[in-house]
């Protein structure tokens, strides 16, 4: 089989409705084939007319509400957007932060900073793919940041760094979380941080620095720094000190999102291990009338159409405002999971051509690795439906 073929689609019953989405996608995913992401990952070159691409067809304005310029679709609408991008070999992970950062805006961003900003990241004048929350020394104990937001006048003076902060050089804003009230002195360590829309353009290169991080996936990841950098106080999203409250809120739809693209990487190594298996004979005989390599992909299939389910009841639940924490975090851990068992079926089935570049199938391979530690760590959510969902005793 050669590289760059295309699977069967494999039709699944988690994927009725959004047909036109699915479609839409897919046809412009078809425009960025293998190549176009071999190069860019060589290069760890920003996918951009990619991207480009996306926002010209309305998809990364998919959560913006119509009167502010946008789709006005639901989560499950935008959960198709970003597993179809995964499915097609393409990347999300290069937009899919518009998406999910969206959310603490909507929610709670006055009526004032919505309308200046949504049109516009709507229309693509601007981008929203920053979020700055990730410290060096704090790791997932986001209560111990470092970062300091301190009232001076009509605006904040933020001073500290920031690690892992996923295209901060290219994107125009940042929604970054500081403590407007040092640890010590709130009234729960969970208290005392605030959420700020960051506007990077005219600030990189004075008081913002950024530092790209070399990574395992072509990710434009960076470090950045912040030595007296000026927001003013009309960026400031909802009250201070509540910052820590708006972001868990948007990380539902994060989780539920993220695990919709592992469901779309999933599905592209069962799709592409099942039609190798047929194709690639060895012994005389197909490799995959070997129950050896057959049951492997079948359970795989198995794995991701059982995640894809609660990916799916998470997404609905988000979108009828029922709680849905205990949902948002199994969809993410099980569809990581699974895309994650399936990557590793497709190397094996693929044997020593899985190694090849051409395929795809290694780089896939990379960079659905990250789904087991970002945005959030397995454990975590281990933890989270052990003493949360279960009520089990806290570790920490
Ligand atoms: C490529 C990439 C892109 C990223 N993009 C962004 C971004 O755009 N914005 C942003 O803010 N952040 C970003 N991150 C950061 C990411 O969210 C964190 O790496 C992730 O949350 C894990 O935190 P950590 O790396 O500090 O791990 P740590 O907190 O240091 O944990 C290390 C390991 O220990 C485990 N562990 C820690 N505490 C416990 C415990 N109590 N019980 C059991 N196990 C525990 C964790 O599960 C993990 O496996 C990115 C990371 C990567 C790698």
């Amino acid at each position: 089989m050669k590289p760059g073929w295309k699977p069967d689609h494999v039709f699944t019953s988690s994927e009725y409705g959004y047909e036109a989405i699915r479609e839409g996608v897919r046809s412009l995913c078809e425009r960025f084939p293998g190549e176009y992401w071999r190069e860019r990952d060589r290069e760890s070159a920003y996918p951009t007319a990619f991207i480009e691409a996306l926002t010209e067809a309305g998809y990364l304005a998919a959560l913006i509400p119509e009167e502010y310029g946008g789709a006005g679709l639901d989560l499950r609408a935008a959960c198709v957007i970003l597993e179809m991008i995964q499915r097609t070999g393409c990347n999300g992970a290069a937009c899919h932060a518009q998406m999910y950062i969206m959310g603490t805006l909507l929610r709670h961003g006055s009526e004032a900073q919505k309308r200046r900003y949504l049109p516009r990241i709507a229309a693509g004048e601007l981008r929203l793919q920053a979020f700055g929350v990730s410290e060096p020394t704090c790791g997932t104990d986001t209560t111990r940041i470092a970062t300091t937001a301190e009232r001076d006048g009509d605006a904040y003076v933020i001073h500290g760094q920031k690690t892992w902060i996923s295209r901060s050089e290219h994107s125009d804003l940042m929604l970054l979380l500081a403590r407007t009230t040092p640890r010590e002195e709130s009234a729960k360590p969970t208290a005392g941080m605030s959420v700020f829309l960051v506007d990077l353009r005219s600030e990189i290169g004075k008081s913002v620095t950024i530092r790209p991080i070399e990574t395992m996936i072509n990710h434009s990841t960076t470090e950045v720094f912040f030595d007296g950098l000026r927001v003013p106080a009309a960026n400031l999203i909802g009250e201070e000190g509540k910052g820590f409250r708006y972001i868990l809120d948007g990380l539902n739809a994060e989780r539920v999102l993220i695990a919709a693209e592992c469901v779309g990487d999933a599905r592209f190594f069962v799709e592409h291990a099942a039609g190798y298996a047929k194709d690639r004979e060895v012994f005389g005989r197909p490799i995959g009338q070997n129950q050896g390599i057959q049951f492997p992909i079948a359970e795989a299939h198995m794995k991701t159409e059982a995640a894809a389910l609660m990916v799916e009841r998470a997404a609905s639940l988000f979108d009828d405002g029922a709680p849905c924490g205990a949902e948002a975090n199994m969809a993410k851990y099980l569809a990581s999971d699974a895309s994650w068992a399936a990557a590793d079926m497709c190397m094996q089935t693929y044997g020593g051509f899985a190694f090849s570049t051409e395929y795809d199938i290694e780089r896939k391979f990379r960079e659905t690795r990250l789904y087991q530690i970002a945005p959030i760590s397995t454990n975590l959510i281990l933890s989270h439906v052990a003493t949360h969902v279960l009520g089990l005793p806290k570790s920490f």
